[in-house]
């Protein structure tokens, strides 16, 4: 299959081997994760890694561009298509550098921004006090209600009141419920500042019906194009006609150099994707599966941040458990199950050794998992952390081989060949 790498470097193609063994064989509930299909990942091994194409299509300064402009630009169609948007620039490297330009587009050194703070949910780069967005700018956060575990609207829209921010950001990592962006929207027009949709972990459910779109509601949308989008490790920023030119200049020269074209050719290829009948079944049955698999988890009494999910994410809060977040998630990846752990709002624990744990269903959705494996995986889950707890090893190997039995029979897309 890898001739050439198995022969040139054996070390790293025996871990890359391995590493598909383990995608194959466990049950992945990271919300942040997914199987790209053989399409995309083809895409992303081609020989468009060897050329440099800094600019935009037609505005290059280097040669040779007969048949990156058209793929750039296909991107670039499927994209404004796909999410209904005036403009959309598919060159950020990720997420988190297509944040990153964000700024460089609207703000100076200093300005004030407002965004969701990471222990509500909120990603490092919404101003986040270790991330570069906290250090270079003034930033404020907001965070979720005690009672309820959703968005404090009413603290948003007093904090900006108060300070004013240069772009206010909605969206985040650890959000279980659908994000209001006429709220959002309408707080920002009311302070002038930028509303800034941070789509990375719902990408897939906006473009497949099954959450809201803040097309009509954020000046610029930002996304990555690898969680429920399921294309490959990359980033996208979408805007406003009347934005655009900010955006493009802030992302080349301002902050990057030349394009991943592989990256570009294969988010083209899973905005294609994305665009058929199939991904919308598939985002729909994402959340069909997460409800499912809240459900499980409640009936057997734990404790869901905001008491469920609306989307692909469940928070589960692990205190009335009596085991911290990471030791439930370590005993869990020896019993097959690999999802992350996570600090709760107003978490007493240290960010380090939380009190919860995130978890998630594109990834098993992908596989063609629906709602009877949900329930497998809540009764595994229990079990696994209650074995976490009480040190029982056995009861952790036993649920592996019983998750390997389950996995056999769902193929993971493009590893369809470690299957059965
Ligand atoms: C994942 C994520 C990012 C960052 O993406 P990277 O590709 O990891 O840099 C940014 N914002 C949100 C809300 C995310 O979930």
């Amino acid at each position: 299959m890898r001739e050439a790498l198995e022969r040139t470097d054996p070390e790293i193609a025996h871990l890359i081997t391995a590493e598909e063994r383990r995608q194959a064989d466990k049950i992945r509930l990271i919300p942040s994760e997914n199987y790209v299909s053989r399409a995309v990942r083809e895409a992303t091994g081609t020989v468009l890694t060897n050329k440099y194409s800094e600019g935009y299509p037609g505005k290059r300064y280097y040669e040779g561009q007969q048949f990156i402009d058209p793929i750039e630009s296909l991107a670039v169609e499927r994209a404004r298509a796909l999410f209904s948007v005036d403009h959309a620039n598919v060159q950020p490297y990720s997420g988190s550098p297509a944040n990153l330009a964000v700024y460089l587009a609207f703000c100076k050194p200093g300005d004030t921004i407002l965004g969701m703070a990471l222990p509500a949910g909120g990603h490092l780069t919404h101003g986040w006090s270790v991330s570069i967005t906290g250090k270079f700018f003034k930033s404020v956060a907001y965070g979720v209600r005690k009672e309820t575990g959703r968005v404090d609207l009413d603290e948003v829209r007093s904090l900006a009141l108060e300070h004013r921010p240069k772009l206010l950001w909605c969206g985040g990592t650890a959000i279980p419920r659908t994000i209001d962006f006429a709220a959002f929207a309408s707080i920002a027009r009311e302070v002038g500042a930028v509303l800034v949709a941070d789509i990375a972990h719902i990408a897939g459910l906006v473009a497949g019906g099954a959450h809201p779109s803040p097309a009509e509601h954020a000046d610029v949308i930002s996304t990555t194009t690898h969680k429920t989008l399921r294309g490959p490790r990359g980033g996208m920023l979408m805007c406003r006609a009347a934005h655009a030119p900010a955006i493009d200049k802030a992302v080349f020269p301002g902050l990057q150099g030349g394009p991943h074209n592989h990256t570009t050719a294969a988010i083209a290829v899973a905005l294609r994707e994305a665009g058929s009948d199939g991904f919308k079944a598939y985002a729909h049955q994402i959340v069909k599966n997460a409800r499912a698999l809240a459900e499980g988890l409640v009936a057997r009494g734990y404790d869901l941040v905001s008491g469920g999910t609306d989307n692909h994410l469940l928070l589960v809060d692990l205190t009335r458990q009596n085991i911290p977040g990471k030791r439930a998630a370590k005993a869990l990846d020896r019993a097959g199950l690999v999802l992350n752990y996570n600090t709760v709002p107003f978490d007493p624990r240290k960010p380090f050794d939380p009190s919860g744990v995130r978890l998630g269903t594109p990834a098993v959705t992908s596989r063609g998992m629906k709602e009877s494996e949900m329930r497998h995986i809540a009764r595994w889950l229990d079990e696994g952390i209650r074995a976490g707890a009480s040190d029982d090893e056995g009861a952790l190997v036993r649920i592996a081989g019983e998750v390997r039995e389950l996995t056999r029979g769902f193929p993971a897309p493009g590893l369809e060949h470690l299957a059965g």
